[in-house]
């Protein structure tokens, strides 16, 4: 790693760690080593970090909590980003307003939002993403998504913070605005209703206990592999192809949810992405659906 640019970046906001493996920072837990893990604690010093990586031509990749990447055996070049300390805060600004930073869990929103009984977030209950990786991913569930409570979102371009509205974020399935673009998500505010705090507890706990029904929580996973198909589920047609349980070396299509990769132990990342390209071809060819996928690939 370049040394130059390792004392550039240091400062107490700052905490960097050289030669990490991602698989300690992806819910796979897979993930070859990056060659620098900065966490990134207040929006100044984060604009130090991209100002360096720029001017020490080092490539940079913002993550949240890993959930929704396959991060190469080879690992990551260049820096990985993670925004903590104040991208962690979750502040009350009105009856109906919660503005959350970029890096707070969606966990940590869904149980303040409960806890000052302000409802529609409860759709994200168990999605185990950050609020940045949210909002660029438009995470849903279970009927709904963050479209419909992102009012507004902050980011960095360039060094310069923007602010831009939840209508203008180009929201739908799996896809914002953010999009394979290279901007920072800083923090979202997000316009809920008020609702009795026994009510939202109950419908979070319903949430949950969908997901323990129906999905392999017990292993490390990137949730759903595949996007869900024009009129089809992904899950329900793997299974109808007999794809269930197939596995290559410790990466298996969940026994519980076909539409979910689970890693039994030391899969690498080119074992599961050699069970996805098998899926993919069995399906194309069993139904002529074109499975497409919903995780990352990163390095
Ligand atoms: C068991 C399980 C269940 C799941 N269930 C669901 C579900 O019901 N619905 C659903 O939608 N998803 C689900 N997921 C997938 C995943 O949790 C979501 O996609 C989540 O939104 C990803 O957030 P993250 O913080 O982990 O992002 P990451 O996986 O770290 O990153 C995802 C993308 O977001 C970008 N990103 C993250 N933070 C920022 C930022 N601050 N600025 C700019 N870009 C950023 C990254 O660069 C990357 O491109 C599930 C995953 C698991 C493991």
């Amino acid at each position: 790693m370049n040394q130059e640019f390792l004392e550039a970046i240091k400062s107490d906001s700052v905490s960097i760690q050289t030669d990490e493996p991602m698989s300690l920072h992806t819910s796979f837990r897979i993930g070859g080593n990056t060659d620098c893990y900065i966490e990134v604690k207040n929006t100044n010093a984060l604009v130090r970090v991209i100002d360096a990586c720029k001017q020490y031509e080092v490539p940079y990749f913002v993550i949240g909590m890993g959930s929704n990447l396959l991060v190469s055996d080879n690992g990551i070049r260049g820096a990985v980003i993670k925004l903590t300390g104040d991208f962690d805060e979750i502040k009350k600004l009105n009856d109906t307003t919660v503005r959350c930073g970029a890096g707070a869990t969606l966990a940590a929103a869904c149980n303040f939002a409960k806890n000052n009984s302000m409802g529609g977030l409860e759709f994200a209950w168990g999605i185990p993403g950050s609020v940045g990786g949210a909002v660029y991913m438009n995470a849903g569930a279970y009927g709904g998504e963050m479209k419909n409570v992102v009012a507004t979102v902050r980011y960095l371009d360039e060094g310069v913070v923007k602010e831009i509205s939840g209508k203008a974020l180009e929201f739908s399935y799996r896809h914002s605005f953010f999009t394979d673009k290279q901007y920072i998500i800083l923090d979202a505010e997000m316009e809920l209703a008020v609702k009795n705090k026994n009510e939202i507890f109950y419908l979070m706990q319903d949430t949950m206990d969908k997901r323990k029904k129906k999905q392999p929580l017990n292993r490390p996973s990137a949730g759903s592999v595949f996007k869900r198909p024009e009129g089809h589920y992904a899950a329900a047609l793997i299974e109808q192809c007999g794809l269930k349980g197939v596995s290559v070396g410790d990466a298996q299509v969940s026994e519980k949810h076909s539409g979910f990769i689970v890693n039994n132990g030391k899969a690498s990342a080119e074992q599961v992405k050699e069970l996805i390209e098998k899926v993919r071809s069995v399906v194309k060819e069993k139904t002529g659906v074109e499975l497409e996928c919903e995780i990352k690939f990163i390095g």
